[in-house]
């Protein structure tokens, strides 16, 4: 039986980094400096932690990060006000609001209040329709990971059945569309498909954006298949853990020291089953800032090009 492919989402993301640094590089000698704004309410650890890691990104590539960080009890007007100063400043790019929001702030319409080339997230109604209709768009950070996987792994896309489980606006539909901008046959399902099984035994690539650990067994894999987790599920019950990795004596001497660990939405037991596999974690996730400081750069030269054309 052929050994399937490990797809390391940290060596494609690194060559991307790379990439991003060496252009950041070329607009630093012209004395320009892409800049992101990022936007973290409340304290949130979780939040905390990726904010974290995007700010420390953007300090290895070049770009100017700032980080803006309001209390939990800011109204939406408030951060109205906050978003207009930011559409307006000169020496920022990209702006991102940093979800999940609190409760009482109209998340929606602080997305729709960004500048769309500013939008780094790819969330702004006017990037999804560019999306869609194939213009230049900034797209969402992780589904244009998968894409980028995909093509880097030299995995053919074009008159492929991709089949995404999963619709979120931020990651399933997002990323049937750009599947289906590289010309695969494309089927979304969600919890309301009727035999799922059947459905994601036709794929040739299976993307998986649920949320449920190890959801997608072997038994709903075609053999040879591309398999893509998105999922992000911590597990800290020692049943399940058992369930998903009895015998993997790496991860049983990480679950015994922190008494959890991370699991994608596709069971490890189907990678057997596939042609080549995104590992959680090391996959799909490691992409996301990789890709976000992608749209940082695009959105900052797109602007200086229109500059360039307006002051002409
Ligand atoms: P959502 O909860 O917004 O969406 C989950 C989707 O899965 C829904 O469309 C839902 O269907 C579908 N679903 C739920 N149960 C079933 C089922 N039994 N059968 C079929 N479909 C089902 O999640 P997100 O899209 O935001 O995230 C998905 C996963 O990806 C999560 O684990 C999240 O942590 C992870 N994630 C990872 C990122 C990364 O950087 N790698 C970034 C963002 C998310 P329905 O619409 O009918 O309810």
């Amino acid at each position: 039986m052929q050994v399937a492919q490990v797809l390391d989402g940290i060596a494609i993301a690194s060559e991307i980094k790379a990439e991003v640094a060496l252009e950041v590089a070329r607009l630093n000698e012209r004395g320009v400096v892409p800049g992101l704004a990022v936007i973290l309410v409340g304290d949130v650890a979780a939040s905390q932690i990726y904010v974290r890691s995007k700010v420390k990104t953007c300090g290895e590539l070049g770009i100017f990060s700032e980080m803006i960080t309001p209390a939990e009890a800011i109204t939406t007007e408030e951060m109205l006000k906050l978003i207009e100063n930011l559409n307006a400043r000169e020496d920022i790019d990209g702006i991102l609001i940093q979800l999940p929001l609190p409760a009482h702030v109209d998340t929606k319409r602080l997305l729709e209040a960004v500048s769309p080339e500013k939008d780094v997230d790819g969330f702004h109604p006017v990037n999804v329709g560019r999306l869609q209709s194939g213009q230049p768009a900034l797209a969402p950070c992780t589904p244009a990971g998968i894409i980028e996987i995909l093509k880097r792994s030299g995995i053919a896309i074009a008159g492929k059945n991709a089949v995404v489980v999963g619709r979120s606006d931020i990651v399933g539909k997002p990323a049937a569309m750009m599947l289906l901008n590289a010309s695969a046959t494309v089927t979304v399902c969600h919890s309301r498909t009727v035999d799922l099984p059947k459905v994601t035994r036709e794929a040739d690539i299976l993307v998986a954006a649920i949320g449920r650990p190890g959801f997608i067994t072997p038994e709903m894999v075609k053999p040879g298949a591309t398999l893509i987790d998105v999922g992000i599920n911590r597990i800290t019950d020692a049943a399940e853990f058992e369930r998903f990795f009895s015998g993997d004596a790496k991860r049983e001497e990480l679950f015994a020291k922190r008494g959890s660990t991370v699991i994608g939405d596709i069971d490890p037991a189907a990678f057997a089953v596939s042609g080549a596999y995104t590992p959680v974690p090391g996959g799909v996730g490691a992409l996301t800032i990789a890709m976000l400081m992608k749209n940082t750069l695009t959105a900052a030269k797109a602007r200086r090009a229109a500059a360039a054309v307006a002051g002409a």
